[in-house]
C-alpha cells in the first residue's frame, strides 16, 4: 500500500483512522497526525524526504485519536483553535470534556494521549499562505476544518463515513444542532467550491461522494431527535435508557464507552429541546429523567 497519496500540486494525504493531511509550501503543515509510534515514524520519514526543516501542526480538534503523536514528529509550531486548545494542553480536562468523565486510566477510554503543547491559538478563520483555516463547530466547539489552494478540503470529524455511523449508531458530536448547521454549510460551499474533500474516519470523497454522505450523516441526527421525542413521549427516561433504547434500535451493541460518548451528544441535545420547550428535566426517584411536555 502507497504510503502517501498526492491529492494536488502541493496536498499529500496519509490513510488511516483518523487521516493525515501534508501541505508544502515553504513550511509543511501536518494536519491531524493522528495516534501509534508507527504513525509518528511514518510522518517523520515523510517530512524528512520532503527536506524542509519547518513543520507546523495543525490540530483539527482535541480528541486524544487526532493529536496523540504531534509532539513525537517534532513540529516547530503547533496550533490549535483557541477553544479546543485548553483541551489539547490538559488530558485531564481533555477528557471530562470528551466523556463527561475526568478518567486518566485507559480502561474506559477509545484513546488516550498526553498533554500537548500548543504554540499559536487561532481566532479563526485565519489565513496562512495557501491555507484557509475554518471553524466547523459541532462536533467539539472550536472544531476546525483545513482548506488548501489546490482545491482539497480536509474536514476531519465534521461528518462521518457510512462505516463510522453504522458502527456507533449515535455519532458523536458534542453539540448536535451547531454540527446539523455545519453540514448545512460544507454542503453549500465547500462541496461546491472543492474537487476533493476528506473526512478523518471515512474514504476520499468528491464533491458529489461528498454530498451524499453528508445527507447519510444529516439523516442520522434527525432521525435520533425523532427518536428522542417518540421514546419520551412513551414514558420519561433519564439519557443512559435513552441511549439504550437508541442504540437498540439502530442495531448497534452498547459498550461502556459508546454509552458515555453517546450520553454527551444527548445530553446537549436534550438541552436545547428543553430550550426549545420540548422536554422538560424531573428529579424523581430514579434520578434526573427527561419528561416530554
Ligand atoms: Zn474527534
Amino acid at each position: 500500500m502507497e504510503a502517501v497519496k498526492k491529492l494536488g500540486k502541493k496536498t499529500m494525504y496519509i490513510r488511516g483512522s483518523p487521516s493525515t493531511l501534508i501541505y508544502l509550501d515553504e513550511k509543511v503543515y501536518v494536519v491531524d497526525p493522528g495516534l501509534g509510534s508507527k504513525r509518528a515514524k511514518k510522518i517523520r520519514s515523510i517530512i524528512r524526504k520532503l527536506n524542509k526543516n519547518y513543520v507546523i501542526c495543525i490540530l483539527t480538534h482535541y480528541h486524544a485519536d487526532h493529536i496523540a503523536i504531534s509532539e513525537k514528529i517534532k513540529p516547530r509550531e503547533i496550533w490549535v483553535s483557541e477553544k479546543d486548545a485548553p483541551y489539547v494542553e490538559d488530558s485531564v480536562l481533555r477528557n471530562y470534556m470528551t466523556y463527561g468523565y475526568a478518567f486518566k486510566s485507559a480502561d474506559y477510554l477509545l484513546y488516550n494521549a498526553p498533554d500537548i503543547r500548543v504554540d499559536c491559538k487561532l481566532k479563526v478563520p485565519y489565513r496562512i499562505n495557501g491555507l484557509d483555516i475554518i471553524p466547523l463547530p459541532g462536533h467539539t466547539l472550536g472544531h476546525v476544518g483545513v482548506l488548501t489552494d489546490d482545491s482539497v478540503a480536509y474536514l476531519a470529524d465534521s461528518f462521518f463515513g457510512e462505516r463510522v455511523l453504522s458502527n456507533v449508531g449515535i455519532p458523536y458530536y458534542f453539540n448536535p444542532f451547531l454540527a446539523l448547521q455545519t453540514l448545512d454549510y460544507i454542503e453549500e460551499n465547500i462541496a461546491v467550491d472543492y474537487e476533493t474533500i476528506i473526512i478523518s474516519h471515512g474514504p476520499v470523497l468528491s464533491k458529489d461522494e461528498c454530498k451524499e454522505v453528508i445527507s447519510k450523516n444529516r439523516e442520522r441526527i434527525v432521525k435520533i431527535v425523532n427518536m428522542v421525542l417518540e421514546e419520551l413521549s412513551k414514558s420519561p427516561k433519564n439519557t443512559m435508557e435513552l441511549a439504550l433504547k437508541i442504540l437498540n434500535r439502530l442495531s448497534v451493541e452498547a459498550n461502556h464507552t459508546l454509552l458515555m460518548l453517546s450520553n454527551v451528544f444527548l445530553k446537549s441535545l436534550l438541552s436545547k429541546l428543553e430550550e426549545q420547550g420540548e422536554v422538560k428535566l424531573l428529579a424523581t426517584e430514579r434520578g434526573l429523567v427527561w419528561k416530554k411536555t
